[in-house]
């Protein structure tokens, strides 16, 4: 199944089975010579059926495509190896590419950080049942790297690449200034906002994030392409909003700490209101899989205040603990 963007740039619908993301937004560029796949999925059946039916029906020859990633996440990057041609290119940034090649063999050292943030040693063992851990790729495939300014052309569109760090330290969009279309992988999402988390290596997600937001904006957008979901008003629309709620949750989470001096970001996370498909959940009920994402992205909120002098933190007894009385 696919659905026409307009001319010759299409979307393939992706699912994402149990995961609140839905699907991911597979977009393809056709051209009679090379075409171009951004994003893929996870190296799953589902992801995989469902990409190769839309590619088939839409025509695209894998041996005269090229893929894009937008940043190494599994839903984006899982299925790029398998789906790439021998002449495909790959591309993605370096800083994605060469963390996607980390990831796969130690997991970024993420066990030992989910443990720093509080998490249990029962959920840890878990770890790699997370799907972005299960369904990426088996090895990192031979990347070509993109940087910000960088121009590719593909079925008679420019595409300049942008430099979005934030959601991941690598991530990029995609603009074709002509045609007023922005590939916005997962640095702005219209029904959901975009998971923040920390980083072995990249300081203050948070800050680079929004940041990243900013730098979107003085591009003129006419038909934004997220890679989850649909779209609901205009992209400086929803950049202000995304900014915002990130501004109410430090907010939030400043008042949690004040009650709570000492608090690590799994305990921070349990007293923090969160939505999941569409309702809120207490954090008894909350999903693991989901836990990952929301101590992260606590932590990235922490951090961001701690990198401002906002607040402090000790490490004691093998976790982080945070304090506003600095
Ligand atoms: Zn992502």
């Amino acid at each position: 199944m696919y659905t026409q963007i307009e001319g010759n740039v299409y979307t393939i619908p992706v699912p994402l089975p149990d995961n609140p993301l839905r699907n991911l937004n597979s977009y393809v560029i056709k051209d009679p010579g090379r075409s171009l796949v951004i994003d893929t999925g996870f190296r799953r059946p589902e992801c995989r059926e469902a990409l190769s039916a839309g590619l088939e029906e839409l025509g695209i020859d894998m041996a005269r495509a090229d893929v894009f990633l937008t940043h190494m996440h599994a839903d984006h990057s899982g299925l790029a190896a398998e789906l790439a041609g021998p002449d495909s290119k790959i591309y993605i940034s370096r800083a994605d590419g060469e963390l996607l090649a980390r990831s796969l063999t130690s997991g970024l050292g993420r066990v030992d950080e989910y443990r720093s943030y509080g998490f249990s040693e029962a959920e840890l063992a878990c770890f790699w049942e997370n799907p972005s851990m299960k369904y990426q790729q088996e090895s990192a495939p031979g990347f070509t790297y993109v940087a910000g300014g960088d121009k590719l052309s593909y079925g008679g569109h420019t595409l300049l690449v942008i430099e979005t760090p934030g959601h991941t330290p690598g991530h990029v969009c995609l603009y074709d200034r002509a045609r007023g279309m922005m590939f916005l992988g997962d640095h702005v999402l219209f029904d959901i906002t975009p998971n923040i988390t920390t980083w072995p290596g990249f300081s203050d997600p948070l800050g680079h994030y929004v940041h990243s937001l900013m730098d979107i904006s003085i591009f003129s957008v006419r038909v934004p392409l997220p890679a989850h979901r649909g779209v609901k008003g205009s992209t400086a629309e929803r950049v202000g909003t995304i900014i915002e709620h990130h501004g109410r949750r430090i907010r939030e989470m400043l008042d949690a700490l004040d009650a709570s001096p000492g608090a690590t970001p799994y305990e921070l996370s349990g007293m923090m209101s969160w939505r999941v498909r569409g309702k809120t959940n207490s954090w008894a009920d909350f999903p693991l899989g989901q836990k990952w994402f929301a101590v992260g992205e606590t932590a990235a909120h922490l951090e961001y205040l701690l990198c401002r002098g906002r607040v402090r933190r000790e490490f004691t007894g093998g976790v982080w603990r945070y304090y506003t009385d600095n």
